[in-house]
């Protein structure tokens, strides 16, 4: 018996069984129940969704002994010979092949005639939308005025290639793509008849690689059937179409993930030998970024929801949606790259050497709002040219703090710091109480300091004992600054004494760090402390004296 193909085997007989179609066939099947027959009808839409046989449907609705009718008997003689190919009152035209006028001339003369034996004389052009100029004003003619029983039908997959006043003349029906889901459920139904075992896996990559199509995942259902005989699998059609499983692309993302160049290599030469094609790779990689991303998005489709196994947690941790979109816009420029490259395996595998860089990458975009943040933020830093210093003073005989607050003109233009600033705050204790050891000298400095940064500083400093004192000084430090060193060096009359500790500092966040020291015995000895901050281009000097 001489092999059928499946889309010519299972090719719709009925409305009810034209799949993806709802609203088409649904449409259609009701304009034919209530009798009301247009004289053009013009089927648009992508390849392989069904455009033909609809057409060949409304054939059947029309002509069928029952009809009109939106549900043709699929018995009579008209059906069978419609269905067969041969009813000579449906006359099928390759638009593309029968471009000229003279072709339409031809229809033109026809259609003065009876049909043979059905109601209608149908036509069906198919790519309508290759016909040429004066064609398709021969054909506007025509189908303004046709014969009571004539009637076009006309497919296109580029409708906008059609002119505007044929469409109008036309009732009209755009047939969609047909979801995965639904060409899935088709190829199962096909295996099932066919007796062919198979794994869930392998049909929905059938489907999917249909695109949408029914006739092309039909046609690559009948190569798959070919090779796999009676089982067909997603393992059996991987090694025999030569194509990376989601479990190796996973493995290249997992080794670009963490720069483990060599892995890269070894992976991509093993995929390579092992037949698999270069652009194929480099698809496979597109669509599993691609699915991260929906699923990061929460967005993914339950179809990439149960398959979230492939996708480890470490790479789902680890890829910002940023860097997804950054990766992808990469991946696809290079895809376009491809096409024209002289070593298309040595461009692949330095592309997935690049990709391990990729939270290097920056965005123009984003390269702007930087460059516009970093604007404001000069701006304001500008605004702090003039300073202030806040001196506090506590006066415990009136018991009365007195606040001075010192203006700075600076008008340096750079934001450039190269002075150091001298601030001399005295303080005087003023919680002594009777017998208490405790003393608290609270010296207070806020200072913004120029262009470039911003600092304040408050320190404290506690007289624990009698001849103990831990001093805090807090930072608090808003540009960017690794670390300070915070010395304090005790002048006495046959002392000195200097501590000294570098710290690190954390942007934005208020710290503290302790110094203590012993105080001289002297207890009276007036005592300077110096604390020097050194910052990148900034020497802060902040010195206090405690008399006693
Ligand atoms: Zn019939």
């Amino acid at each position: 018996m001489a092999h059928t193909a499946t889309a010519t085997e299972y090719r719709p007989q009925s409305f009810s069984t034209l799949v993806g179609q709802d609203f088409v066939s649904t449409a259609i099947k009701n304009s034919l129940n209530s009798q009301k027959i247009a004289n053009a009808f013009l089927l648009s839409g992508p390849r392989g969704v069904g455009k033909t046989t609809t057409a060949r449907l409304i054939a059947k609705g029309l002509n069928c002994i029952h009809g009109p009718t939106g549900e043709p008997c699929n018995e009579c003689i008209q059906c069978t010979s419609i269905k067969e190919g041969n009813n000579s009152d449906v006359i099928e035209i390759d638009g593309a092949s029968n471009t000229s006028i003279n072709n339409i001339k031809t229809i033109q003369e026809e259609i003065q005639y009876l049909p043979a034996a059905a109601k209608y004389k149908i036509y069906i052009i198919d790519e309508v939308h290759m016909l040429s100029k004066s064609a398709f004003n021969a054909l506007l003619k025509t189908i303004e005025e046709p014969p009571e029983h004539v009637v076009f039908i006309f497919a296109t997959t580029e409708l906008n290639e059609v002119p505007a006043t044929i469409k109008s003349r036309c009732q009209q029906f755009n047939l969609r793509l047909i979801p995965s889901s639904i060409i899935e459920k088709n190829i199962e139904k096909i295996l099932t008849d066919k007796n062919i075992s198979f794994d869930a896996n392998g049909v929905k990559w059938i489907a999917k690689e249909g695109k949408g199509s029914l006739r092309d995942a039909y046609t690559l259902l009948d190569q798959i059937i070919s090779f796999c005989g009676d089982e067909v699998t997603l393992e059996k059609i991987q090694s025999k179409l030569g194509l990376a499983g989601k479990e190796q692309i996973a493995q290249i993302i997992s080794f670009i993930l963490n720069e483990q160049l060599m892995d890269i290599h070894t992976k991509l030469n093993e995929l390579l030998s092992s037949g698999c094609r270069i652009e194929q790779i480099l698809a496979d990689i597109i669509s599993f970024f691609r699915d991260i991303l929906l699923l990061k998005s929460q967005s993914s489709s339950d179809d990439i929801k149960n398959n979230s196994g492939y996708y480890s947690p470490e790479i789902l941790e680890k890829l910002s949606i940023y860097d997804i979109e950054n990766i992808l816009d990469l991946a696809f420029d290079f895809y376009e790259k491809l096409k024209y490259s002289i070593n298309q395996e040595m461009e692949l595998e330095f592309f997935l050497i690049k990709l391990t860089k990729y939270k290097d990458f920056i965005r123009p975009g984003t390269l702007l709002k930087q460059i516009k943040a970093l604007q404001t933020a000069f701006l304001e830093k500008k605004k702090l040219n003039e300073l202030e210093i806040t001196k506090t003073q506590h006066n415990s005989s009136e018991n009365i703090v007195k606040k001075e607050a010192v203006s700075i003109e600076n008008n340096v233009a750079q934001p450039k710091i190269t002075e150091s600033q001298t601030t001399n705050i005295e303080a005087l204790d003023l919680n002594k109480k009777n017998g208490s050891e405790k003393e608290k000298i609270n010296i207070q400095k806020t200072i913004s300091i120029e262009q470039q940064s911003n600092i304040s500083q408050k320190i404290e400093t506690t007289k624990k004992s009698e001849n103990i004192a831990v001093q805090t000084v807090e930072i608090k430090n808003n540009i960017d600054e690794k670390e300070a060193n915070i010395q304090k060096i005790i002048h006495n009359d046959d002392n000195v004494e200097s501590i000294s500790k570098t710290e690190k500092i954390e942007e934005n966040k208020s710290q503290s760090f302790s110094l203590s020291s012993l105080l001289p015995n002297n207890i009276n000895t007036n005592e300077t402390s110096y604390y020097e901050i050194n910052k990148k281009n900034l020497k802060e000097i902040f010195s206090c004296t405690e008399y006693r």
